[in-house]
Order: structure tokens, then C-alpha cells, then sequence
């Protein structure tokens, strides 16, 4: 972004803080996470010849939600040759929605192939970020100190678990736990095992164990709709065809990303066509496969298809139909020893239960402490719900960026897309201060201000809005997501807007 476009706070317009060389300087970098958008921060700032730059990673492992989750069944419902980074494609997806092993094993060969792994600490979480004398002081858990220019918060979206309140759930005699935090000693096989939640991963888990368990008990609170998809496999000729042909490779991810396109600016207008065709599809995938009219009505959603974040499932109605798989859709009234009481009375006997019950998705970066400028906390900024402008940037925190942050696209498309965007934003944005003319960069007060107040009236005409509870509503039911099409955020994405910015 020209430096001449933006607004310039605390100097009359147009003068510079004196003390403030236009040198070019060498940022460094502090980056939170070594995920997917971790991962990506590397490669990119090394590509913008940023060289200076740390990865903070509390695990032992890249990977971020593709490595905490290791559930039976656990796959990415965009397709693979979407779901992999612009700059990375590979010929050797083996499934259309490849599985949760494959995906993690792809993002540690990138990382591995772009040789940042030396970049990253871990096994030490970052606990505060404290902006003091224009740099931010970044500490670790394990007593690591350091200063940074600029700190790239990429801690994703779906990683701090949601347990439910259940009563008697310490009780339990049997295993249970968090669908992310999946305890691999467990005998599976043979065993009675009890699914609580119906999102996208009760649904993933329920088709991968029906076929294993000598008894599977789905507790559904709220009925989904399903959207039917296949998921062939990629032969061997496929993967030789594109491997010596990189531009169907890339045909086939310009076709996927029309594809998605579709439904991601659908979503957006509750009443538009392609919203009664997805509808039509839920709709007719339900009347065709669940045979019991009995199970039938159980698995009807009462709400519009969408609303809820879409399952993508081929054979989840096959699995719930097993003999040995039975949907409760009666409230679970209490957990006891040896499994779960239903409000009929019933008692559900179980050696296995399984929380599938999502993720706290408004902790972002916390529960880290960030102190931004004139001591201003995040709990504060924070403290009725999360906000940033475009996602990215909050008022008073400069040089700190957030991928993935709040209130950005989160629809069933790629969130690989999303943050290459977003990352080549905050290179514009940082480009200021590299040059040695400003040294401070953050969203204006305003320009968020009119952000979200167009956001959130924008956010009524979306699905999400159409009646019912989903992660995506905040405490006001208000979506925290882009209520505007995908196009507009990729528009939006190719430039700051003019005074947007404050730049001292
Ligand atoms: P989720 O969509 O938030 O679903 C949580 C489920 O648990 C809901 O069915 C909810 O019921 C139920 N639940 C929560 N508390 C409960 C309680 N106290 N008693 C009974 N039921 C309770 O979580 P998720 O399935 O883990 O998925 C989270 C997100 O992860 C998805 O939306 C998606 O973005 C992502 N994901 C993606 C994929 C993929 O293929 N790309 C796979 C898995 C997950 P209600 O509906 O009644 O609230």
C-alpha cells in the first residue's frame, strides 16, 4: 500500500515521528503456531526476503488441527487438490477428500521442503506478548524471552475443546474423551461405544466405527442435514497423469475453486437459487437413503439446509442404518459408571465415550496475554467478544496480525485460500516499515468501527441466520463470519483500503 494513502495518527497528516530514519530496516518476525497458517507464514515471509524470523510451536509437531486430530474417519470435506496451498500442489492426493493422515503428512513434507523446521521452537508456548518501546516482547511458558518487530498470531480456529456439561461425567467407568484428544490405547473394535454430537467430526466418526463397534450409540441433540458427496480414489494413472502434466493439475484446482465459489457466495443470500439446490440435495439424499420412516424423521433437520456448517458426508446414513447402530435422540439426562442415562430412563451401556462436542472457536490466541500499545489489554479489547478489522488487525495492537482471526470466512471452503490472502495483506501492510518509514502499523479505531457495523448488518440476509444454534453465532446470535461473498473477500484482500491504517 502506498504510504502516501494512509492515515498517519498522532502527527499532524503527512509528518512523520522524528525520530523515525527511513532506512530500510531487517523485521523480525515472531510467528505463533506452526499449523497450516504457521507453516505458510515461513515459507512466505522467506519468499517477501524476510530472513529474521522465529516459529513458536507448543507441540512437537507441525501440523496444528491436522495433528491434534486423529479420530477414526477424520478427513477434510474440501477436496485435496483444493486443500493444499497454492504454491504447493501435488499429484499424489489418494482421495478426492483425502484422509486426516495424509493431510498431516503433507503439511510436515512442505515444511520439511522449504526447510523451515529449523525456524520453529518446540514444545514451548508462547504466554505473553507485551508491546513495549515499538517491539513486542514475546515470552514462553518455559521462561524463553525475546523481541520482536512484528508477531503473526496463527493459532487457528478449532483447537481449544469444547467438554459438555454433563452431570456424572467424571463417573464414567469406561474411556472417554475429547474427539481431538483421541486416546489410541482404546480397544475399539467389538466395543459399545457412544458418539455425543452430530458435527462434522460425530458424523466422519460415526461412518468409520459403525462397521468396528460391536455397538454404536449416536446421542443427537439436533438433526443435520447432509450433503451427498463421493469420495473416489485417485488411481495410479491419475497421479501419473498429473504429475507429468502440472496444468491439468492446476485445471482441476481453477475447477474445484468455481466449484466452491458457488456454494461460498450462495451461502450469503439465504433465498438464492444455489441455497434450494444444496437444500434439494440434503433434502433428497435423506428421502432416498434412510429407509426407516421412523429413523427418518428422527435424522430431519427442522431448520434450512446450510444454516448449521454443512456436513459432507457419502455414507453416513449407510452407517447410522448398520444393525448394530442406533440414533438417541433423547436428552442425555446424566453420565453413570457404566454409561449414559437418557431422559426416558433408559441406560445406555457403554466402554467407550466419545465427545464429539466442537471446539471453543472465540479463544483464538488466548488464553496468551497481549499487551498492546499504552498498555492497552486484549481482555479488554476483547472483553464483549472478539473483533479485528478484516479479521486481521485490532486498533492499539500494532504490528500484530492474526490469521484465521475473528469474524473471517469459515464456510465449507478452503481455509488454506483464506490465509494465503490475508498473509499477502499483512505483507503490504509491514511494507512501511521495512522501508524504514513508519514504524508502527494498526487498523484505525474507525475503520473497524464501520467494518463491523456493515458486517453485522450484512450478516442478516445469510443462512446462518435462518434458525438455528451453530458455532458460527456469537452470544448476540450475530454469524461471526464474512457475511459477504468469497469474491469480495479475495477483493478485498488485494489491497488495504485507503486510511484504514494508521501508520506512525
Ligand atoms: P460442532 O460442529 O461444533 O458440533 C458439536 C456437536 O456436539 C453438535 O452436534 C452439538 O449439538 C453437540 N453438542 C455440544 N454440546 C452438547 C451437549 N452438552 N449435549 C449434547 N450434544 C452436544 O463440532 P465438530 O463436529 O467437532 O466440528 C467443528 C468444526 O470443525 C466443523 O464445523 C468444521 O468447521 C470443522 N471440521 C471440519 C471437518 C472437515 O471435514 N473439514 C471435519 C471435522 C470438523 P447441537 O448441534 O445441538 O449444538
Amino acid at each position: 500500500m502506498p504510504p502516501d494513502d494512509v492515515m498517519i495518527a498522532g502527527t499532524a497528516e503527512g509528518d512523520k515521528v522524528s525520530e523515525v530514519s527511513e532506512q530500510p530496516r531487517a523485521l523480525r518476525f515472531a510467528i505463533i503456531g506452526a499449523g497450516m497458517a504457521g507453516i505458510l507464514s515461513a515459507i512466505k515471509l522467506r519468499e517477501n526476503g524476510y530472513t529474521d524470523f522465529t516459529v513458536f510451536e507448543k507441540a512437537d509437531r507441525v501440523g496444528g488441527t491436522w495433528r491434534e486430530n486423529t479420530y477414526p474417519g477424520l478427513s477434510c470435506d474440501v477436496p485435496s487438490h483444493l486443500y493444499s496451498y497454492s504454491f504447493a500442489p501435488t499429484p499424489e492426493w489418494n482421495h478426492r477428500y483425502s484422509a486426516g493422515a495424509e493431510i498431516q503428512a503433507y503439511f510436515e513434507r512442505v515444511a520439511r521442503e522449504h526447510d523451515i523446521t529449523d525456524e520453529i521452537r518446540f514444545g514451548d508456548e508462547v504466554t505473553s506478548s507485551r508491546f513495549v518501546d515499538g517491539r513486542w516482547r514475546v515470552e514462553t511458558a518455559g521462561g524463553h524471552r525475546d523481541e520482536f518487530d512484528v508477531v503473526i498470531a496463527a493459532t487457528g480456529v478449532l483447537h481449544h475443546p469444547r467438554y459438555p456439561d454433563l452431570d456424572g461425567l467424571d463417573d464414567f467407568e469406561g474411556a472417554v474423551f475429547h474427539s481431538s484428544r483421541w486416546d489410541h490405547d482404546v480397544k475399539l473394535d467389538g466395543a459399545r461405544i457412544g458418539i455425543v454430537g452430530t458435527g462434522s467430526t460425530a458424523v466422519q466418526m460415526t461412518s468409520a466405527l459403525a462397521s468396528r463397534a460391536g455397538r454404536l450409540t449416536l446421542f443427537q441433540r439436533t438433526a443435520q442435514w447432509i450433503m451427498p458427496a463421493e469420495n473416489p480414489p485417485y488411481s495410479d494413472d491419475d497421479k501419473a497423469t498429473f504429475r507429468t502434466n502440472p496444468e491439468q493439475l492446476a485445471e482441476l484446482r481453477t475447477n474445484l475453486t468455481q466449484m466452491f465459489d458457488v456454494f461460498a457466495n450462495a451461502i450469503v443470500d439465504a433465498d438464492s437459487p444455489e441455497m434450494k439446490m444444496v437444500a434439494g440435495m440434503c433434502l433428497d439424499n435423506l428421502e432416498s437413503n434412510v429407509r426407516d420412516p421412523e429413523l427418518r424423521e428422527a435424522l430431519r433437520p427442522d431448520y434450512q439446509a446450510a444454516c448449521k456448517r454443512l456436513i459432507v458426508s457419502p455414507d453416513f446414513y449407510e452407517a447410522i442404518q448398520q444393525p448394530n447402530a442406533e440414533l438417541v435422540t433423547d436428552r442425555i439426562e446424566r453420565v453413570e459408571p457404566a454409561g449414559v442415562r437418557t431422559a426416558d430412563g433408559t441406560l445406555h451401556e457403554l466402554d467407550v465415550l466419545v465427545l464429539a462436542t466442537g471446539f471453543k472457536t472465540d479463544a483464538f490466541m488466548r488464553p496468551m496475554t497481549v499487551i498492546g500499545r499504552d498498555g492497552e489489554t486484549l481482555s479488554r479489547a476483547w472483553a464483549a467478544r472478539p473483533n479485528a478489522y478484516m479479521s486481521i488487525s485490532i486498533p492499539d495492537f500494532p504490528n500484530f496480525f492474526m490469521l484465521n482471526g475473528p469474524n473471517g470466512p469459515v464456510g465449507n471452503f478452503s481455509l488454506i485460500e483464506v490465509a494465503e490472502l490475508q498473509f499477502a495483506y499483512i505483507m503490504q501492510l509491514v511494507e512501511p516499515l521495512r522501508s524504514g518509514e513508519y514504524r508502527e502499523v494498526s487498523a484505525s479505531q474507525d475503520a473497524m468501527e464501520e467494518h463491523e457495523a456493515a458486517r453485522v448488518k450484512a450478516a442478516e440476509k445469510t443462512v446462518w441466520v435462518t434458525g438455528c444454534r451453530s458455532w458460527y453465532l456469537d452470544d448476540r446470535g450475530i454469524p461471526a463470519t464474512w457475511p459477504w461473498s468469497f469474491d469480495r473477500f479475495r477483493s478485498e484482500m488485494q489491497r488495504p483500503r485507503d486510511g484504514a491504517f494508521e501508520y506512525r
